[in-house]
């Protein structure tokens, strides 16, 4: 991978050498990729007899709850008070996978005047200015878990990433490409990927925990999903599900359980677009994932005050579940007539 600036490596390490109370921050709804960073770090970190803890903003899914210190994980929006305190207390704040202070939600507040100094580091296109002092920022990487062993490397702190890390890490790398399918056409991932097998991690176990370990409910959903509630718009390419609240209520939504719908929605034969629209309770949470030429963020961006990859985006809608469709339908034609698509 190439990062350039090799000061920031050894400010990255000079950081991590002269702090010892350390806050890792992983985004909203953290998905493997950013929970393994977060708890890759974390163990690594730990090993290097640091006090550090995770923030995480609000709940994590049941299938990443294997991992090695994932029990020692804080919930901001359930512990408030403790977690500011230790933020305020701590002397490095590492932010994962995310580039923009929004995608931490409340917890984005905390640190805009907060003056601890913090690292980012992370794989999304189009970081936004002044998230931290040191912004390691590299849209090549095929994860924030790839670019994080990396840096470690770079380092020279390989020899503190314990196996747990590894296992962590390795997590990461295999959900933020559906198990080395897409975004890992660089040689260098495997590379990382070897390492990590030689590490001692259990490949099979871990694909297991993450992909094989689904509750009963979590599967009956997802065949309602795609018997009952997929769409498609054969003139725009695009194929879509939304799932109301009380759909998901029917089936014992837990977070995670819609994870990976809006992949599958992608398998259709001349489809180039899907979505996952799914009810909150405040909001809709849109997923969208592109093959191709279309640039997934950039209509996010555009329309849902989202973002993310050009293939893999999110956003959201404060309109009701139907309008939001209904809205959607109407702005990717415009957007398809305005730039040529289709
Ligand atoms: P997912 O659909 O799995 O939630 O997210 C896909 C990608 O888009 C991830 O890289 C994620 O970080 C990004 N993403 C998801 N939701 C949002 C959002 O609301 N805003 C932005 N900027 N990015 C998002
Ligand atoms: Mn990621």
């Amino acid at each position: 991978m190439n990062i350039q600036d090799k000061t920031q490596i050894d400010l990255l390490k000079t950081k991590i050498d002269n702090s010892r109370k350390v806050i890792i921050v992983p985004h909203n709804n953290p998905d493997g990729d950013a929970l393994g960073a977060a708890l890759g770090l974390y163990n690594t970190l730990r090993n290097m007899d640091k006090e550090v803890t995770v923030i995480s903003p609000n709940e994590f899914p049941d299938f990443l709850n294997w991992m090695h210190g994932v029990n020692e994980v804080l919930i901001y929006d359930k512990s408030i008070k403790k977690s500011t305190k230790l933020i305020k207390e701590s002397e490095l704040v590492i932010f994962v996978d995310f580039n923009s202070l929004t995608r931490i939600k409340l917890m984005g507040e905390l640190f805009e005047q907060d003056d601890t100094p913090r690292i980012m580091i992370d794989h999304h296109p189009f970081p936004d200015a002044n998230v931290a002092q040191l912004q390691i920022s590299v849209p090549e990487a095929s994860s924030t878990c790839e670019l994080l062993f990396h840096v470690l490397n770079e380092a020279g702190l390989k020899d503190a990433v314990t196996k747990e890390a590894a296992e962590c890490i390795y997590a990461g790398i295999m959900t933020d490409t559906g198990s080395l399918n897409y975004n890992s056409n660089r040689p260098e991932t495997y590379l990382i990927v070897a390492e990590l097998l030689r590490m001692g991690i259990d490949k099979e176990h871990i694909h297991h925990m993450i992909f094989h370990n689904n509750s009963f409910d979590r599967m009956r959903l997802l065949g309602h999903a795609l018997g009952e509630k997929m769409e498609r718009l054969p003139e725009l390419k695009t194929a879509y599900i939304s799932l109301s609240q009380d759909e998901l209520k029917r089936f014992s939504f837990k977070p995670g359980d819609t994870e990976g719908f809006v992949n599958q929605a992608l398998w259709i034969e001349g489809v180039n677009l899907s979505a996952l629209f799914t009810e909150k309770k405040d909001l809709i949470k849109i997923s969208f994932r592109s093959r191709g030429g279309f640039p997934a963020n950039k209509f996010s961006e555009t329309y849902f005050n989202g973002g993310g990859h050009f293939n893999a985006a999110g956003g959201e809608s404060k309109l009701k579940l139907d309008e939001t469709v209904e809205r959607f339908k109407k702005v990717l034609k415009e957007f398809c007539d305005a730039n040529g698509f289709n």
